[in-house]
């Protein structure tokens, strides 16, 4: 090999190293740190792409990358619930992302229909019950809940977090607004209490016998459990005959003036796959959303389910529609 030929491959080696030492993505997260750290260590290792991130509420995020306009530095916004998502991609502050390996590993119902989010774990939000004073055969859909058997005995979290809106817009969406008002307004007439500001109050007050059943999303029930396991609380796995358990996500989607777009892309891809799904979505006790990865065994030991299967753009396409129905039926 001549001198000029090794000077040329050495120049190219450390020119194709200082691109990769260069690659990075910038992604706002609402999601928190420590479920998103080991994930974006990884990715670094195995790809040496850098992902420089701040994390913070939702709504505060969202604001944040509409005041920077074309200069935000965001790549990748990451957030909670649908409903989030879509307030987003109506927002106009991301971008279409046309991608196989995104529409192969994400099923149909859990990402955007113009491809402007994707949803990366799925929580479900279920009903709970306490085990000492409800059977498994007392209970049946979200809907019976409203019923007068009930009386007394439900526990809610209140109707501000986006959780509820996000269940009320999917009855909006599936059964109308007659029938949606209906399930509400029960449940308002069924309460034990004041609804409660966290599922993790609910879940405390149904284990206290405040009250004996509740809807709440399953990785609270995990987390509580964990703590204190011999707590008489038991999931239970509504409409299975029917529509199937209300599903919501945690997602991302790449913002409109992204600097690293290519980037943005690969990451999300890379979050989507077998590989990255199991390092999401365990760390909170969710469901992969790709189907092909089995969530963790705790998670797993719940039991399986049907899901509903509408899709999630209809969360935020219905919420002001779910929060009047809520206030007219005087849920807090
Ligand atoms: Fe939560």
């Amino acid at each position: 090999m001549s001198i000029i030929s090794l000077l040329l491959l050495t120049f190219l080696v450390f020119s194709a190293a200082s691109q990769a030492f260069g690659r990075e993505v910038v992604v706002y997260s609402a999601r928190k740190e420590h479920l998103i750290q080991p994930l974006f260590d990884t990715y670094t290792r195995e790809t040496g792409t850098r992902i420089k991130y701040i994390t913070g509420k939702a709504g505060a995020l969202l604001e944040r990358i509409k005041a920077e306009g074309k200069n935000t530095p965001a790549d990748l916004l990451i957030t909670v619930d649908a409903g989030n998502l879509w307030h987003a991609a109506e927002a106009g502050i991301l971008q279409a992302v046309v991608s196989p390996t995104l529409e192969n590993n994400i099923p149909a119902h859990l990402r955007d229909p113009d491809n402007m989010w994707f949803g990366l774990s799925i929580r479900a939000r279920t009903i709970v019950y306490n085990s000492e004073k409800v059977k498994p055969e007392d209970l049946s859909t979200y809907e019976s809940l409203a019923e007068n058997a009930w009386k007394g005995r439900l526990v809610l979290r209140t109707s501000k977090k986006v959780y509820n809106q996000s269940l009320v817009a999917m009855f909006l969406a599936e059964y109308g607004e007659e029938k949606a008002k209906e399930i509400v307004s029960g449940w308002v007439k069924n309460l034990a209490t004041l609804p409660f500001s966290s599922d993790t109050k609910v879940l405390e007050a149904i284990a206290a016998g405040q009250g004996d059943v509740g809807i709440v999303n399953t990785y609270y029930y995990g987390r509580l459990m964990k703590k204190t396991p011999n707590l008489p609380l038991k999931l239970y796995w509504p409409n299975q005959g029917k529509n199937g358990v209300h599903v919501n996500i945690s997602g991302a989607g790449v913002t409109r003036h992204a600097k690293h777009g290519k980037e943005a892309v690969k990451l999300l891809e890379w979050l989507s796959s077998e590989k990255a799904q199991n390092l999401f979505a365990d760390s909170n006790m969710e469901y992969p959303a790709n189907p092909d990865v089995e969530p963790h065994p705790i998670v797993l030991s719940w039991g399986k389910f049907k899901q509903n299967l509408i899709n999630l753009q209809h969360a935020g396409k219905l919420q002001a529609a779910a929060v009047r129905i809520m206030d007219m039926a005087g849920y807090k």
